[in-house]
């Protein structure tokens, strides 16, 4: 019977021994397996897996390994299970935790630091020293569920309660899987200073990050706000979401067209979530004097920048790693109040058993695909409108 020592759980949610699991096997291999149900410890719940979204990061680790790291190393062969922007019930508490009560749905966010290295002490637990150290005789408690732990391409997962995020009974399943993804662009503008109202933004980029920082500036009273891009479909799906202005990359200078938007002027602000080859060196020439950039998303190859025209200007340039500084609970708090809808950005449902297709959609971007969604609870595949 499933128990662990001063474990709370509920006749309401009876909780299996054992679970469905995708495993990663070889670069690019995925394979369903089963596995123990883990119990929760201190300070943490066990929370049962209502809907997970796929991000481009788990495409990256599928494929490449990094920035998953398990046991010190690649995250290959080693019973692992990625999978990071889930959503659930509490189904057991851990010894304690009286913060959450059995049955309550949740979202999470990613990091759980260590809580005792210097950046945790300061509040930047997304930045911790520990990261990845939670294994044998380094365990420091650090926590990064589908990236240094396992995530959510399975049926149940442990959380650390600072990772929790209480949603209303109003915002569906496939919605809450979006509240770290609008707390990423939330994460970002808040280290670009997060006093954005009546500033001009640009946000360079429309995959999911980038359409949800479009729709949290706006939230969050920017103006203008102005997205760029290579794709009408994405473009389109930014101005429903707050865009005062949208660019083409393809059909025009995106600098010179930035500034004559804004008045002549470059912006105040650029959230950089491309990763284009160019992008950091057209973002720096898009702010104006004095301007901030966050770059928000990470290219594989090295790219080159315009050092000289940064000091010259006094730009300020920003990396942001995941979701920050409880931005996912200000995040949260906009879509609950409905300031924007984030479903709008979440295309396609598949069954958990159905990941690999799942997978492919995301990746190859099948029927437009943006947010792909997999529920545990047997769904069958289909569409939802984006348009
Ligand atoms: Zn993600
Ligand atoms: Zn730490």
């Amino acid at each position: 019977m499933y128990a662990g020592p001063g474990v709370k759980t509920s006749p309401d949610f009876p909780i299996p021994d054992k679970m469905k699991a995708w495993i990663l096997g070889n670069p690019g291999e995925l394979k369903l397996t089963e596995k123990a149900v883990p119990v929760p410890k201190r300070a943490e719940v066990l929370v049962r897996i209502d809907a997970v979204a796929i991000c481009a990061t788990d495409l990256e680790i599928i494929d490449y390994g990094s920035p998953a790291m398990i046991e010190g190393g690649k995250p290959f062969n080693k019973n692992f299970t990625p999978g990071h922007e889930y959503m659930g019930t509490v189904v057991a508490l851990g010894p304690g935790v009286d913060e959450y009560k059995i049955g309550q749905r949740v979202t999470v966010e990613i990091h759980a630091g260590c809580g005792q290295c210097k950046r945790c002490r300061e509040g930047m637990y997304t930045s911790c020293h520990n990261y990845g150290l939670n294994y044998g005789d380094v365990d420091k408690g650090h926590r990064a569920n589908g990236f240094t732990t396992d995530g959510g391409f399975c049926e149940y997962q442990v959380n650390n309660i600072n990772t929790l995020v209480a949603i209303p009974d109003i915002m569906s399943d496939e919605e809450a899987t979006l509240v770290v993804t609008a707390g990423t662009a939330m994460y970002g503008l808040t280290e670009l200073g997060g006093l954005v109202a009546g500033e001009s933004v640009v946000v360079t980029g429309p995959g999911p990050i980038g359409l949800l920082g479009v729709a949290v500036a706006k939230a969050m009273g920017a103006t203008p706000v102005i997205l760029t891009g290579t794709r009408d479909n994405r473009l389109k799906i930014g101005k429903e979401l707050g865009a005062d202005h949208v660019i083409n990359v393809r059909n025009e200078n995106v600098v010179e067209a930035v500034k004559r938007l804004n008045g002549g002027k470059g912006v105040d602000y650029v959230v950089e979530c491309s990763g284009a080859a160019n992008a950091v060196t057209e973002a720096v020439r898009m702010v104006n004097r004095g301007g901030k950039v966050c770059l928000a998303a990470f290219p594989h190859e090295e790219t080159p920048v315009d050092v000289a025209h940064i000091v010259r200007n006094n730009i300020y340039l920003f990396g942001i790693r995941g979701e920050g500084k409880s931005a996912t609970h200000r995040a949260e708090a906009f879509m609950s109040q409905k300031r924007f809808d984030a479903t709008k950005i979440h295309t396609h449902t598949f069954a958990l058993d159905d990941l690999p297709t799942a997978i492919r959609y995301a990746k190859d971007r099948v029927d437009d695909a943006i947010k792909v969604v997999v529920k545990a609870k047997g769904v069958s595949a289909h569409r939802v409108a984006a348009e």
